[in-house]
């Protein structure tokens, strides 16, 4: 099974270098992979399955034409949980939970719900994610929700909520404990900002980068091993599938 897994591209504007690379990478994934993954902030924000906006409408055919060729699957990140059902049967993507097994010993995160030592953060989390906000939100008008996204994007941008050195990093304890709570021996994930391989006392820790100066791809193999690769986001992004 050959995969690729993204994360954090953050995207926002459909005329950018970021979507250009990343519809250009998913445009050849479908052709050349089995499946992809993408776990989490793939939208700087995502005000409801009904936004007509220029953004919501060119991702949505991106990944209506992936999907039609590969299992293309989507987790919710700190920014785009409001993705929903009217999404992925609109686009034949699939919405996966947060965390996911994908294989008994793999385990596939956005990496937000590791990073237990920000307790504010946490308690926002809990908010944001509940049933009763969400419904509120998408209860309003989108012109409404449009401006509640900007304060909020407003609010993150002055502090610079995107950098690796203002999140938090996972919480060694509390990954160990959701690891040994689903017996896998492999976690991918994102949202740290801190891309790499850690080697834990449970088994490997793969961490997907964001997607600033460069793009980020893991690429999985047939034989199972993984690959994680820096891209530069002009010229062809399928270079990096190999
Ligand atoms: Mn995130």
């Amino acid at each position: 099974m050959r995969r690729l897994y993204l994360a954090d591209l953050h995207l926002e504007d459909p005329q950018g270098p970021h979507f250009r690379a990343f519809a250009g990478l998913l445009d050849a994934a479908a052709d050349r992979l089995d499946e992809v993954y993408l776990l989490g902030d793939l939208c700087e924000v995502w005000v409801g399955d009904d936004d007509d906006g220029p953004l919501a409408s060119a991702l949505t055919r991106s990944l209506a034409a992936a999907a039609s060729r590969c299992r293309v699957r989507l987790m919710h990140g700190n920014r785009d949980f409001l993705f929903g059902e009217r999404l992925a049967s609109g686009t034949g993507v699939e919405l996966i939970t947060d965390p996911h097994v994908l294989e008994a010993d793999t385990l596939l995160a956005h990496g937000d719900a590791f990073c237990i030592d920000d307790q504010a953060y946490q308690a926002l989390r809990a908010t944001l994610r509940s049933p009763a906000w969400q419904q509120d939100v998408l209860g309003r008008p989108l012109a409404d929700r449009r401006a509640l996204a900007a304060s909020m994007r407003a609010q993150s941008r002055d502090s610079n909520a995107n950098k690796a050195a203002n999140i938090m990093d996972v919480n060694a304890g509390e990954v160990a404990r959701v690891m040994a709570l689903h017996g896998a021996r492999r976690l991918i994930h994102g949202h740290t900002h801190r891309p790499g391989r850690h080697v834990e006392p449970w088994g490997e820790r793969w961490v997907l980068g964001a997607w600033e100066r460069c793009g980020w791809a893991l690429l999985e193999d047939d034989r199972s091993a993984l690959h994680l690769r820096c891209f530069p986001l002009e010229g062809d992004p399928s270079a990096v599938l190999g």
